[in-house]
């Protein structure tokens, strides 16, 4: 079984997941570029069942950047922990970035490129979705 560790930046926040990951995408969306400071959010999906916080729960706060989707942070440090996606009310959307080591992940979908950031070219082999992947919003 696949367990994983993280996280936040001044440690206060962590947790792991027991579950081999199945879903690994890049999000290109407005929201993410500016929740993460960058040219894209990288996220897994977790069952919520499978994770685990180990320390720092009365640390993290949450902003609702739409109407399904609540954003968890650290508030000490400000490393993006997780999405909540009301959609998918038994899943977590976590971040990869705080995950230690060299987790094993699946290829991962670039999704939402229909908004990506002029200045940044996707130069890899990787699916490229203009929102969600079909699949997934059918689910
Ligand atoms: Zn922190
Ligand atoms: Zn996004």
């Amino acid at each position: 079984m696949n367990k994983l560790n993280g996280n936040c930046e001044c440690k206060k926040v962590s947790f792991e997941i027991t579950q081999e990951i199945k879903y690994f995408s890049h999000c290109h969306c407005s929201q993410c570029r500016r929740s993460h400071g960058s040219a894209f959010g990288s996220f897994i999906e977790v069952d919520k069942s499978c994770f685990k916080y180990n320390s720092g729960t009365k640390n993290i706060k949450s902003y609702s950047s739409s109407k399904l989707c609540k954003r968890i942070f650290c508030k000490s440090c400000g490393s993006n922990i997780m999405f909540l996606d009301e959609a998918k009310p038994d899943k977590y959307y976590v971040s990869v970035g705080v995950i230690n080591g060299n987790p094993k992940l699946p290829a991962a979908h670039h999704v939402f490129v229909g908004s990506k950031a002029s200045w940044f070219e996707i130069n890899d082999d990787l699916r490229q979705h203009d929102t969600y992947p079909s699949a997934f919003k059918n689910e």
